[in-house]
């Protein structure tokens, strides 16, 4: 069993931790750690233990944070942030992944060194790489512990890719997806996900279905249900960035439908 402790840095009301117009650095942080918790999910033989407040309500003090990671003795610690310069918008940024200095573990590295480089790719952002800092969360941390920093807040270059939900959950799948790589643990059975390419293979079109359902599949809420309910079922997040570009047909969603066997007639 491999144990990972995860903590969204700060609360959704901490004083400065914001873009200049306000957004929360909190919940940025947030939707990485639930898109990063839910990805390992399908890893079999994990435990996740979360640090902050799941409402953001409360900003648990970061001693209170290390104490119950090393309480329960996590293999690993991700504590999920995103960066500001000044609080000013400019055209820095970047994505870096901090680690202890000095006295950082070899397995700390590691994961620095791994997870790093799919921040970069989940954003599309700068790579500022792994950086030595001194920081709480790394420092009275037992465990490997690393704080990754996925973009500026107050970058006009990095704000899309910050505002884009799509990309804050493949960044916290990427974080999954790294510590997965680290501890080499495999997906569940179930729960493998199927790739884009072998959805598409499927004989998406069944006119007879298609007759059957196109009043309800009329409704966006109605494709928006089914197609969480396939991510849910194991089918590619990417069907969701196409629902999202609208470019996903009727063919897709019954498609989706049939082989996540999803009831299209609600
Ligand atoms: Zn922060």
């Amino acid at each position: 069993m491999v144990k990972i402790a995860l903590g969204a840095g700060h609360g959704i009301n901490t004083a400065g931790k914001r873009t200049p117009d306000g957004e929360r650095e909190w919940s940025f942080n947030n939707k990485v750690l639930l898109a990063c918790a839910a990805k390992l999910n399908k890893y079999q033989d994990v435990q996740i233990l979360r640090l902050d407040d799941p409402t953001g309500n409360t900003d648990v003090p970061l001693t209170t944070r290390t104490n119950k990671a090393n309480a329960w003795k996590a293999d690993a610690l991700v504590s999920i942030h995103h960066n500001a310069f000044d609080g000013k918008w400019g055209s820095h940024g970047g994505v870096e992944t901090l680690v202890q200095e000095i006295i950082a573990s070899k397995a700390s590295k590691d994961n620095a060194a791994i997870i790093q480089p799919r921040i970069v790719q989940a954003m599309g952002l700068r790579d500022r790489g792994v950086k030595s800092k001194n920081n709480h969360m790394t420092r009275v941390s037992n465990m490997p512990a690393i704080l990754t920093e996925g973009g500026f807040m107050d970058s006009t270059i990095d704000i899309d890719a910050l505002r884009n939900d799509a990309k804050l959950k493949v960044q916290g799948e990427a974080i999954a997806d790294g510590l997965a790589e680290y501890f080499k643990l495999k997906l569940k059975v179930a729960g493998t996900p199927a790739s884009p390419k072998e959805d598409e293979e499927l004989k998406f079109s069944s006119p007879a279905l298609k007759l059957e359902t196109e009043t309800s599949l009329a409704s966006k809420a109605h494709r928006q249900i089914i197609v969480a309910a396939a991510v849910k079922e194991g089918a590619h997040s990417s069907w969701a960035d196409k629902l999202a570009n609208n470019t996903l047909t009727d063919a897709d969603v019954l498609g989706l439908a049939v082989k996540y066997t999803i009831a299209v007639n609600k």
